[in-house]
């Protein structure tokens, strides 16, 4: 794990978090800037740079992502209302923070297309 990274931090414990799920593989912690009442961050502990790096390495912990995606729509009780599920991948995706990450953002209407 790189040090450098802020998520590797927050996986270290080194830097603070609001933690809701944790599994043997997979942490997920509330977004510092929230974009909807629900905006949950689900990240792979271990280091990969973007969704589709850590899938071609690790399809498994692709797929644990996803279910603590959707475990935390369940516990954030918005499974039934409908939630958004985004992967910010590079330069034109908006990706600020380099180590994969998916965003669950949900309790509001979502609009079509995204900006
Ligand atoms: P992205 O732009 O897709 O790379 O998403 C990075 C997300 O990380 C943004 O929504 C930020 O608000 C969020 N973020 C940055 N630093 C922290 C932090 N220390 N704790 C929680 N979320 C963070
Ligand atoms: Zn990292």
């Amino acid at each position: 794990m790189s040090t450098e990274c802020l998520f590797c931090r927050i996986v270290e414990r080194t830097l603070p978090a609001t933690v809701v799920h944790e599994t043997e593989t997979v942490l997920a912690f509330r977004d510092i800037d929230p974009k909807a009442p629900t905006h949950v961050l689900v990240i792979p502990k271990e280091h990969h740079a973007d969704a589709a790096t850590m899938a071609s390495a690790d399809p498994a912990l692709a797929g644990e992502v996803l279910a603590v995606a959707g475990e935390v729509a369940k516990l954030d009780g918005v499974d039934a209302s409908g939630y958004r599920l985004v992967f910010n991948t590079g330069s034109d995706g908006q990706q600020t923070v380099f180590h994969a990450h998916c965003h669950v953002l949900g309790g509001r209407g979502m609009t079509w297309p995204p900006g």
